[in-house]
């Protein structure tokens, strides 16, 4: 049996406040064969916001690259798009999304290896609180919270894992667990002697 090439893809999924940003920083930041994807949007920066957070475009300037087939997946959340530009990960690395689950099922239908990893929040108090925390608006946070439920329940339907965000280091050690075992099966079937 002959092996695909192509990188392996991680997607981390979570409602909004759940931390998946941070995590998948520091995802990065340890495991140096990981390349995080950077993606597009056309929502506006927040006060604070790196600027290389996404790549912030306009409508047109999104609409142009869907046209010119130049996205993994792109969906629509809460009045803006966003997308995965088709990865380009250095040689060797493996490729980190951080999407929601309109995207995670497009990257499932177009790469069924893909690995997926829904992050959930202790409690919704907590993840109500590090939404507020990033200046949310009281009318957004509510809509989030609302899509954040929905988010859990069909992200349960689709998530190989799930891992619960109690404290970064914790949660980066469960994903680097299931992610290194996703590699050692990639070799083991790799070094299979081709029927
Ligand atoms: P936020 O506005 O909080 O940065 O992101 C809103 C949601 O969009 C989050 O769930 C985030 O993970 C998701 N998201 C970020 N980038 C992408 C992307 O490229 N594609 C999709 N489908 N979702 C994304």
């Amino acid at each position: 049996m002959s092996v695909s090439a192509d990188p392996l893809i991680l997607v981390l999924l979570g409602p909004g406040g759940t931390g998946k940003g941070t995590v998948a920083q520091r995802l990065i930041e340890v495991d140096n064969a990981l390349w995080l994807s950077r993606s597009w949007t056309t929502r506006a920066p927040r006060e604070g916001e790196p600027a290389d957070a996404y790549v912030f475009v306009n409508h047109e300037d999104f609409q142009a690259h869907i046209e010119r087939d130049g996205f993994l997946e792109w969906a629509e959340f809460l009045g803006n798009l966003y997308g995965t530009p088709v990865p380009e990960a250095p040689s060797g690395h493996d490729v980190l999304l951080e999407i929601e689950l309109e995207g995670a099922l497009q990257v499932l239908a177009k790469r069924p290896d893909a690995v997926v990893v829904l992050l959930t929040p202790p409690s919704e108090a907590a993840q109500v609180a590090r939404l507020r925390g990033r200046g949310d608006s009281e009318e957004h946070l509510a809509m989030r919270v609302a899509k954040g439920r929905e988010e859990l329940d069909r992200g349960r339907a689709i998530a190989h894992h799930e891992v619960v965000n109690h404290e970064v280091e914790q949660a980066v050690g469960e994903v680097l667990g299931i992610l290194n075992a996703r590699r050692q099966a990639r070799l083991r079937l790799a070094s299979q002697p081709e029927e």
